[in-house]
């Protein structure tokens, strides 16, 4: 029985994963769930899988889930220091870090220093710290499993190889809901056509980013991270079916791939079930529904982001970390009608040059360049680009 701490139980990928433990409750156990705002599917899925401890990000709902949740024996806390410290509890075996953004990173540095078995969905966090993160997980033995579906791919491709014997990853892209346009076209996207994913149906954020190309860029990273890769090790290709997940190349030049439907839940179930494969009966690939896959370079010069994604990580330091968060910034601003579509890269690359370069940075520097970097972001907005 492996006892799951499942953090962003509310999101998209949160609710994936507790489709897996419900299809598994022999095997999976859920210890704590964890929500920013949603009280109210919180404590729905609190008195479904009855973990030990649930916790509420906003502390304004706090009395809200600990009313609901009085007559069950699960303990309720809120705030952000819960939130950080809960993965600790010794109950705990795995920690399925499903929230989204640079908020994923302290839990999963705790996690790791507690050690802790990692499933790992949130691709910030190793954005943002992938060379302490990467290090810590070694020094303390830890597991790091990708959940990320071409991360998941690239994993499972790596399974009984000398890491040694890889010549390059390549990583699949379906292109997004913008596929094929021009710089014209992406001129006046709405957020409702940005949002409109055509093979995944994922939160907000990183369904931005599939229309810029950025989740792609924030993958390259993970990618370094997770695989010890040098960047000209890893390449994108745009792949628009999404049945191949991705792709190692090794020095003898033969290829393994790792494919299957477009459905978040087998990843998911890998990084639970890891190291063993347990049977489940999510729906099975049918070659015949997919007779033609195609394989595409990507459009560099209109979706930018990518290539940004690519300096980033030559420069290493806090750049990833000024990347990403001025990336969460213009996401947030796109998404409330403030920017436009284009805009997002601008504003990252502003960033890039604009936001003092550490060469090592610790946790705090992260922090500090996180903070600073949206704020900066939000300020450039106001004063530098025209406000739509
Ligand atoms: P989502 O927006 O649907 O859910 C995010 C979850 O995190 C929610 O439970 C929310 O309550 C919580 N949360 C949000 N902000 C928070 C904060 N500041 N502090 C604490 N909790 C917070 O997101 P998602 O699509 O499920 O994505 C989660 C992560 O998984 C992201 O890093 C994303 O890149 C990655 N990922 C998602 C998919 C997918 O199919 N959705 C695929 C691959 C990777
Ligand atoms: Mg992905």
């Amino acid at each position: 029985m492996k006892r799951i701490a499942l953090l962003g139980s509310t999101g998209s990928i949160g609710k994936q994963a507790l489709e897996v433990v419900k299809a598994n409750s022999r095997q999976f156990k859920i210890v704590v769930l964890t929500a920013q705002n949603n009280a109210e599917k919180l404590i729905e899925q609190a008195i479904e899988f009855r973990p030990d401890a649930v916790v509420i990000g906003c502390r304004n709902s706090y009395e809200m889930v600990r009313s609901a949740l009085a007559p069950f024996d699960i303990k309720v806390h809120s705030g952000m220091d819960a939130l950080n410290s809960i993965v600790e509890m010794d109950q705990v075996d795995t920690a399925l870090i499903a929230l989204v953004g640079f908020a994923g990173l302290i839990p999963a540095v705790n996690a790791i220093k507690a050690g802790k078995e990692v499933a790992l969905a949130n691709k910030e966090s190793l954005v943002v710290a992938g060379e302490l993160i990467s290090s810590m997980a070694q020094e303390k033995g830890v597991r790091i499993i990708p959940i990320d579906s071409e991360h998941s791919a690239i994993f499972q491709c790596m399974m009984g190889e000398n890491p040694q014997n890889v010549e390059k990853i390549f990583l699949t892209a379906s292109g997004g809901p913008f596929f094929g346009k021009s710089i014209d076209y992406l001129e006046n996207v709405t957020v409702k056509q940005a949002l409109a994913h055509p093979r995944w149906d994922m939160g907000q954020k990183i369904s931005i980013d599939s229309a810029s190309l950025m989740n792609k860029g924030l993958e390259v990273i993970e990618a370094k991270w997770l695989f010890n890769l040098s960047p000209d090790q890893i390449e994108v290709i745009i792949h628009p079916e999404s049945v191949v997940h991705s792709i190692v190349q090794f020095i003898d030049g033969s290829m393994k791939a790792q494919l299957g439907p477009a459905d978040m839940r087998f990843p998911i179930h890998f990084a639970l079930s890891y190291p063993e494969r347990l049977q489940n009966q999510f729906p099975r690939f049918d070659f015949l529904q997919h007779p033609q896959l195609t394989f595409l370079e990507p459009d560099r010069k209109t979706f930018r982001s990518l290539d940004l994604a690519y300096y980033a990580l030559s420069k290493r330091g806090n750049m990833p970390c000024i990347l990403n968060a001025a990336n969460e910034a213009a996401v947030d601003m796109f998404l409330k009608g403030q920017i436009t579509f284009l805009q997002i890269p601008e504003i990252i690359e502003q960033c890039l040059v604009d936001i003092p370069y550490i060469i090592s940075p610790d946790l705090e520097d992260l922090n500090q360049t996180n903070r600073q970097t949206k704020t900066h972001a939000i300020h450039l907005v106001n004063v530098q680009f025209k406000p739509v």
